[in-house]
């Protein structure tokens, strides 16, 4: 396997269908976002995490850049430092859950509040677009 900066057109899709096309963070589903979505490495290449499935997340592109390199951040709840959720390794479900109109992410682990946090999965655009797929009976993604 490759370690290089190329994601190969195979893992791309491997990541993708795995993902179900949908973001392994925040839950957006890329038939309704503007922009592609992003094959991610969970445990960074600057911290030389390698270019593998195991290590590769399907990601939208503000997960992403909120991540960034970034592999843990404070839990504003226990005040700790926590390891972002792991799609790889960790059920979102555990970690996470909805509000009651499924606008909002909930963290439930100190994963789950460092994740919410530092990625800031309940961004403005987000909270909007799943307020209207509700409506229309297209969110929460069924996975
Ligand atoms: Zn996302």
């Amino acid at each position: 396997m490759t370690d290089s900066k190329h994601i190969p057109a195979k893992l791309r899709e491997l990541v993708a269908v795995r993902a179900n096309f949908v973001c392994e963070y925040c839950q957006s589903q890329e038939d309704f976002s503007a922009e592609s979505f992003a094959v991610e490495h969970i445990f960074p290449r600057f911290l030389d995490g390698k270019t593998v499935a195991e290590n590769l997340a399907y990601s939208c592109l503000g997960c992403n850049s909120h991540k960034a390199t970034r592999i843990a951040a404070i839990d504003p709840v226990g005040g700790t430092t926590a390891a972002f959720f792991n799609p790889r390794l960790q059920n979102w479900n555990e970690h996470f859950s909805w509000n009651s109109n499924f606008t909002e992410i909930i963290g439930l682990t100190p994963t789950g509040r460092a994740t919410v946090e530092a990625l800031k999965l309940n961004r403005k655009g987000v909270r909007n677009l799943r307020w209207a797929l509700f409506a229309v009976g297209k969110h929460p993604p069924q996975i």
